[in-house]
């Protein structure tokens, strides 16, 4: 591809899964990439090599939001690399499953939502200071969060919290003309999700998809991109639920 650059995007938790098939996708339609990582740098710069390889632009920044001056010293880590920031995808999370609600303890609960909670909330105010005029912020959260099930008592309420603040972001950041949505997928063959969950469980769980099948980091992301180019323009402050129809 020729490379011209439209758009800065910074993706967080872009080194697997759903936020690296974002990030890719991204690039591929000509939007420069910030990927963002936490720890070993060896995917992020797998990510980065790959992108590069088909003329797209990325560069990697470690950071973990689940410490808010880090997400601070990243987002301006970015801005001093590219000039600015256009859209921000909130995607980094944890997950652990399988955990009665009465069997949570503290620290599980502190831990996931350090991330998914509070990670993502300052993510989310990062993203309404310093996005540009125009621009986009998407917010991953999961279809756990609106069916949710036994077991993900944890999990679950930390991802649903997202959608409030994307809700409350729509309104507040509608005068500089950026829109604020979440998505929702479904249960999506990722590292996350081979981690939590078995390869019979998976299969149980493709059997009850309306479609027949896992999600894939590729069918996320491409709901991304329509979110961010010129046609996604008048969605707004919305949820968008992407699990192949399947109510899980
Ligand atoms: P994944 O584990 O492949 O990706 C999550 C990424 O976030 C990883 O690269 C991880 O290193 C990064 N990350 C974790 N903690 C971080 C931190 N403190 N700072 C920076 N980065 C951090 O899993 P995934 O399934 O691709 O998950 C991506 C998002 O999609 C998550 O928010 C998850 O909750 C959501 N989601 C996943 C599914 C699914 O079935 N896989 C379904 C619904 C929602």
């Amino acid at each position: 591809m020729t490379t011209s650059i439209k758009k800065i995007a910074l993706v967080t938790g872009a080194a697997t899964g759903i936020g690296r098939a974002i990030a890719i996708r991204l690039a591929k339609d000509g939007i420069a990439i910030a990927v963002n990582y936490i720890g070993d740098s060896k995917l992020a710069d797998e990510v980065v090599n790959e992108i590069r390889m088909f003329g797209g632009i990325a560069v990697a920044f470690e950071a973990n939001v689940g410490v808010v001056s880090e997400i601070v010293n990243l987002f301006d880590a970015v801005i001093q690399e590219y000039g600015g920031i256009d859209i921000v995808v909130a995607n980094a999370g944890i997950a652990k499953m399988g955990i009665p609600i009465a069997d949570v303890t503290e620290a599980d609960f502190d831990r996931i939502n350090a991330v998914n909670y509070k990670g993502t909330y300052f993510v989310l105010q990062q993203a309404a200071k310093k996005v540009r005029y125009g621009g986009r912020i998407i917010q991953i959260s999961s279809s756990s969060s609106l069916y949710p099930a036994a077991g993900l008592g944890i999990y679950a309420p930390s991802k649903a919290a997202g959608k409030v603040i994307t809700e409350i972001l729509a309104q507040e950041l509608g005068h500089r003309q950026i829109s604020v949505n979440s998505v929702f997928p479904g249960p999506t063959r990722t590292p996350l999700m081979e981690k939590e969950v078995s390869k019979e469980e998976m299969e149980r769980i493709a059997q009850g998809m309306n479609l027949g099948r896992m999600g894939e980091p590729e069918d996320i992301a491409g709901v991304v991109a329509f979110l961010v180019s010129t046609e996604g323009a008048w969605i707004n402050g919305q949820q968008i639920i992407a699990n192949g129809g399947g109510r899980v």
